[in-house]
């Protein structure tokens, strides 16, 4: 049996389809090249904006064709934000999903994928699903995992359509943690990224996961502080978390980074807007001055940190001059990139409602200001950077030359230098020599 997934929208879908991969392998399940001739075909789905719902009725309606064309049938779920958001209703639309699959069903993967090899329908459980964690799983080679530490957001952004489809904030027992991150060290990974819609927003509250968990309440600078120990004596010398939001990093989170090399000197801190009323508008829970206090205290704590950030123009109400405050914050802060996006209305949330929508070809001409500033920052920091000798982690071989390498500094700047396979994996020193778009040429050094 074979099986095909289309993965979309954010890391947490990835980390999601990685956890399912690694079910169907469990039961035998071989990876299809394409979804034309696969046994089971997975979307796992975004939600986030209207135009990722649009692509992906798109492909719906593709294996719904593709299910009249063949001879022999396929079983076609749909996972992620659209299933949990739509339900039932996408069935209806489209006849040819068999089943829709909310995050909190997860678990019900495999016996989905026996009801597909037996060629029956699954029988449906009478208990409401409870979402669980899983395993990552690690792609053949590769020395870099997430591990999801916390699901779900209670921030309630008024744009946002993640805690209508995601829930409520759940965080990962310790002990579970602790598990996964020994058994990818067992596999020789260099690198981990804790993850987490609001990931430091983590609070796990023993006695309320899984069982065997004793002591205090454990928060998100004390799952930093767990980490390093968990680490310890293992193959794993870097660690990232994504995604931070500015209004829960707290000062103990960064005495902790500090304190400890094993933090790499980058942190992705989505600001949104730069101007007050924007952010209210947006529930955003932080203000201008204190997110600027936040990169600065950043930056005295961690020298040498880069930021990188979400961007989004063209909110309800968002004026002329909005646009000038936030174009002077992002002069301000200098992100090393941005995600640079204009506000798109998702129903159900509160924004939908908001008087004030800015017409397209505004929002549009908003957003091109921003990006070009952005690409003026990013160019400006990386060529700050020619010259300076730094270790990167080896990520894998170039994709355009087999004799090159391609790595990744701590404040996540790409490489690509000549070097042996064999390096792949590990750590080096490399000098960046030039730029070719946003990648160093470099060279390895001692
Ligand atoms: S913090 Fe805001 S933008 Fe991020 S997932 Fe939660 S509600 Fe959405």
């Amino acid at each position: 049996m074979t099986y095909f997934f289309e993965t979309y929208g954010c890391q947490m879908n990835t980390a999601e389809s990685a956890a399912l991969d690694l079910a169907a392998r469990e039961q035998g399940w071989k990876r299809a090249e394409s979804g034309e001739g696969a046994d089971l075909v997975l979307l796992n789905t975004c939600s986030v904006r209207q135009t990722a719902e649009t692509r992906l009725r798109g492909r719906l309606a593709h294996y719904g064709a593709l299910k009249k064309k063949r001879r022999t049938s396929f079983t076609l779920v749909v996972a992620g934000c659209m299933a949990s958001r739509l339900g039932d209703r996408l069935r209806k639309e489209f006849p040819a999903v068999d089943y829709v699959m909310t995050a909190a069903a997860r678990p019900l993967f495999p016996r989905i994928l026996e009801a597909a090899a037996a060629g029956l329908p699954l029988r449906e459980s009478r208990e409401a699903p409870v979402f669980s964690f899983s395993s990552s799983h690690l792609e053949e080679g590769a020395f870099r995992s997430f591990v999801p530490v916390m699901h779900g957001c209670d921030n309630f952004c008024s744009y946002c359509i993640v805690p209508y489809v995601r829930g409520r904030e759940v965080s990962r027992s310790p002990g579970s943690i602790a598990q996964e991150i020994s058994l990818l060290a067992g596999k020789g990974v260099r690198e981990i990224t804790l993850l987490g819609q609001n990931v430091n927003s983590y609070r796990f509250f023993p006695g309320t996961g899984n069982s065997g968990e004793n002591g205090e309440t454990l928060d998100f600078p004390g799952l930093l502080e767990k980490t390093i120990s968990w680490i310890g004596g293992t193959s794993i010398s870097w660690v990232r978390f994504l995604s931070a939001n500015p209004g829960d990093l707290s000062p103990r989170t960064i005495a902790v980074m500090a304190e400890n090399p094993c933090f790499c000197r980058h942190i992705h801190l989505p600001v949104q807007h730069g101007s007050n009323p924007v952010l209210a508008a947006m529930n955003r829970r932080y203000t201008r001055e204190s997110y600027l206090e936040l990169a600065r205290s950043l930056r005295k704590a961690l020298p040498g940190l880069t930021l990188s950030t979400d961007v989004m123009v063209g909110f309800p109400g968002e004026t002329e001059e909005d646009l000038e405050i936030l174009l002077a914050l992002m002069e301000e802060v200098r992100f090393l990139y941005a995600y640079m996006y204009h506000f798109n209305p998702r129903e159900g949330t509160a924004a939908w409602n908001l008087p004030g929508r800015i017409p397209e070809s505004v929002k549009k001409r908003r957003l091109s200001r921003v990006i070009v500033l952005q690409k003026e920052h990013t160019l400006e920091l990386l060529k700050s950077r020619i010259g300076s000798r730094e270790q990167v982690l080896i990520e894998g071989i170039s994709r355009k030359n087999a004799d090159e390498l391609i790595g990744r500094t701590e404040r996540d700047e790409m490489a690509v230098f000549p070097g042996p396979a064999d390096l792949v994996g590990s750590f080096v020193r490399v000098e960046l020599l030039t730029l070719r778009g946003n990648t160093f040429r470099a060279e390895l050094r001692d």
